[in-house]
């Protein structure tokens, strides 16, 4: 049995099924594109199901030695936590979310933020770190599912750094408030 994309309404259904349980259209093993029973990783984006990414997710966060929060294979997102790291004293937290774009075909994006806990902040360049954590993570995703070792992460796939000076400057304030009624 394989699952098979239904082409009226597009949820999975099994090859064997003669409708489509969801919507009730017909199914048509020649026409609908079948589902891939492992994870591949082609020119940027991920070849696959939901599932088994977030299965692939899951073993890329374990392998980066973090934490998982939680996985949700519907809404395409897992979300972790790392050490403490050098910005921090509550380490990253950080979400990866992968999205379709093809049947069967996948985009994953990351970011990250930093855990404040009562610290004050002085690195610079938090956000930065806090984003090379989910970077990590998709990293070790292409390493898992057949990327070449020089092949890097997509651009698109971690928020540009433009936004997160932005966010740094936005964010300074707000924390000096936040000490100030602490102390
Ligand atoms: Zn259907």
């Amino acid at each position: 049995m394989a699952l098979i994309r239904c082409l009226e309404c597009g949820r999975d259904v099994s090859d064997q099924a003669s409708a489509c349980p969801n919507c009730g259209a017909p199914v048509d093993t020649t026409l609908a594109p079948i589902a891939p029973n492992k994870v591949t990783y082609n020119n940027g984006e991920f070849d696959g199901t939901s599932a088994l990414i977030m299965e692939v997710a899951k073993s890329a966060v374990s392998q980066c030695n973090y934490r998982i929060d939680s996985a949700d294979a519907v809404a395409g997102t897992l979300t972790f936590t790392t050490g403490v790291t050098m910005g921090s004293w509550s380490g990253v937290s950080g979400t990866i979310a992968w999205q379709e774009t093809a049947p069967y075909r996948f985009k994953v994006t990351g970011h990250g933020k930093q855990n404040v806990k009562g610290g004050q902040v002085l690195a610079i360049n938090l956000f930065d770190e806090a984003n090379a954590k989910s970077r990590n993570v998709i990293e070790q995703m292409m390493r898992l599912t057949g990327a070449k070792s020089d092949e890097q992460v997509p651009d698109s796939a971690t928020p540009p750094s433009g936004c997160l000076v932005l966010l740094v400057a936005l964010a300074a304030p707000a924390l000096a408030v936040g000490l100030h009624f602490l102390a």
